[in-house]
C-alpha cells in the first residue's frame, strides 16, 4: 500500500523570513496528518535552511519534509550559482525536484541533464521528484502517453529497479500548470497508470499528479487508484490553503477505499 503525498513547490516565492512563518503557521495544521500522508515543503534554495532550523523546534520527530527544487550534477567545483546533492544532504534537504518543465523551458534542462540530477541525488541519499508532461500541443495531437514514455526512459532507464521503486515522480500535463485547466481524474489516473507498467520498479514509485490542483478538486484527483498525492504549486503557498487541500485529499482516498 503506498503512503498518500504532497509536495508543496514554492516556486520562487517566499523570504527565509516568510519560510520560517509559513512552518510556524503549517506545522500545526499538518499534525493531524501525521501517521497519514508523507509531507514536504520544496522552497528555494535560500529558504532551506531556515526552513530546516524552523520545524526542528516545531516538529521534532520530522513528519514534514524539506525539498529543494533543483541541484547540479557535479560534486563541487567552478560552476557559478549551482548548489551539488551533497551541498543539499548537508543541509537535511530530504527531496529535491528535477526537470520541472519550467525548468525544461525557461533554463534549458533536458532529459539527459535530468537523468544526471537524479544520479547526483540519489548519491547523496537524497530522493528526487522527477517531473514529465506533455505540452498542449502534444495533449491535443494525441502523443501524451509516447513523451511521457520517452521522458521516463531517458531520465530513469539507466537505474536499478530497486532504485526506480524508491522514486517519486510527478506527472505533470504542461498545460494544466499555473492555468486552472487541470486534467480530468481519469486522465490523470490513465497516464500514471501507464507510467507504472513503463519499466521495473515503477509499479511501487510513488507517481503524484500536479497541475492546478486546488482544495476543490484534489479530493476527485486523489481518489484514483493510481494517484498517490499532488505536486503543489500556488495552492501549497498558505498554509491554511495547502493544508485543506490535503485534508479533502485525504477523505477523497478515504471515500475510494471504502
Ligand atoms: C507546479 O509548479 O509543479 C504546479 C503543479 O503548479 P500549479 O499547482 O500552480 O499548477
Amino acid at each position: 500500500m503506498r503512503e498518500p503525498f504532497f509536495a508543496a513547490n514554492w516556486k520562487m516565492y517566499k523570504t527565509p523570513a516568510q519560510a520560517r512563518e509559513y512552518a510556524n503557521a503549517f506545522a500545526p495544521l499538518a499534525d493531524k496528518f501525521r501517521e497519514r500522508a508523507a509531507i514536504v515543503l520544496c522552497a528555494p534554495f535560500i529558504d532551506l535552511v531556515p526552513l530546516r532550523e524552523e520545524l526542528r523546534d516545531l516538529d521534532p520527530a520530522g513528519f514534514i519534509d524539506v525539498g529543494a527544487q533543483d541541484v547540479f550534477w557535479e560534486p563541487e567545483g567552478a560552476y557559478t550559482g549551482e548548489i551539488s546533492a551533497a551541498m543539499l544532504g548537508g543541509e537535511s534537504v530530504d527531496y529535491c525536484i528535477v526537470g520541472h518543465s519550467e525548468r525544461r523551458r525557461l533554463f534549458g534542462d533536458t532529459d539527459e541533464t535530468v537523468a544526471r540530477k537524479v544520479t547526483a541525488l540519489l548519491g547523496a541519499d537524497i530522493v528526487p521528484i522527477v517531473c514529465v508532461g506533455e505540452t498542449l500541443e502534444e495533449h491535443q495531437t494525441g502523443r501524451r502517453l509516447d513523451v511521457v514514455a520517452g521522458q521516463i526512459r531517458a531520465c530513469l532507464g539507466h537505474l536499478s529497479d530497486e532504485q526506480r521503486a524508491g522514486l517519486v515522480i510527478a506527472y505533470e500535463p504542461i498545460w494544466a500548470i499555473g492555468t486552472g485547466m487541470c486534467d480530468t481524474p481519469q486522465g490523470a489516473d490513465e497516464t500514471i497508470g501507464f507510467i507504472r507498467t513503463l519499466d521495473g520498479g515503477l509499479e511501487d514509485a510513488t507517481i503524484l499528479y500536479g497541475g492546478s490542483m486546488k482544495a476543490d478538486n484534489a479530493a476527485y484527483l486523489c481518489a484514483e487508484q493510481n494517484v498517490d498525492g499532488g505536486l503543489v504549486g500556488s495552492a501549497s503557498l498558505d498554509p491554511a490553503g495547502f493544508a485543506t487541500l490535503i485534508d479533502n485529499a485525504l477523505r477523497g482516498i478515504d471515500g475510494a477505499s471504502a
